[in-house]
């Protein structure tokens, strides 16, 4: 099989329960407690909803940063899309993601907090940390991963697809294609396979944008 164009790693929703877990005591374990938790949308609210729940946290925002576009691309700088309007003085804030890979999202969203919010602490926790490329370090994470990799987390399964797929379609330059013949071109070039259900919505996203033409 040939390798894979760039390295994903399929994460299943086990795995998000599991690190959540371990997130939430390493934060119990530093004998600090959070009164409210802010989640980064959208990555970090599944994550964040559990670390709620888990550390029986029932204050739970979140701030929109904006910053990574289709299939594992960079496309602005990050940037908050709609301004905190609460304030949140005196208040311990843990502010999550699901994984810190330049690091620009958890800056953003942290300036704009401190900014905005006022809160008397913010702290930052994450499942997955890029330390290769990373700018920041969080204060909580379950994973440090020393090279590059995309993580496809189950809550972004068919919008991460139809990225993958687009981006085979573009590279090519092929647009008609079979059905099997795409889904072993995309298990070729991400080595990960996500499942019929997955497959066809994103196949009908993308036929119905005219992106793709599915032959018999
Ligand atoms: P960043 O600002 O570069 O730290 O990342 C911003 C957001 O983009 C993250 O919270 C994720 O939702 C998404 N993202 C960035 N890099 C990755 C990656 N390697 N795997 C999965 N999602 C990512």
């Amino acid at each position: 099989m040939a390798v894979p164009k760039i390295r994903v790693k399929l994460v299943t929703w086990d795995e998000v329960h599991g690190w959540a877990f371990r997130l939430a005591r390493l934060v119990e374990e530093s004998g600090w407690r959070p009164d409210v938790v802010v989640a980064i949308a959208r990555g970090g609210y599944v994550p964040a909803r559990l670390v709620c729940d888990i550390l029986d946290v029932h204050d739970l925002l979140s701030v929109q940063v904006l910053h990574w576009g289709r299939a594992a691309e960079i496309t602005a700088e990050a940037h908050v899309k709609y301004p905190v309007p609460v304030k949140l003085e005196g208040k311990r804030v843990l502010l999550i993601d699901d994984i810190c890979d330049t690091g620009d999202s958890i800056i953003v969203a942290k300036k704009h907090l401190e900014e905005r919010a006022a809160p008397a602490e913010i702290r930052t926790g994450v499942m997955q940390w890029i330390s290769a490329v990373a700018k920041i370090k969080p204060d909580y994470y379950v994973e440090e991963l020393r090279d590059w990799v995309w993580y496809q987390y189950p809550w972004c399964r068919v919008e991460d697809t139809t990225n993958f797929i687009e981006k085979i379609v573009g590279e090519t330059g092929r647009k008609e294609w079979t059905r099997s013949e795409l889904v072993e071109e995309f298990k070729e070039w991400y080595g990960i396979d996500v499942g019929e259900e997955v497959f066809e919505e994103a196949f009908k996203k993308l036929v119905e944008r005219g992106v793709l033409v599915l032959k018999e």
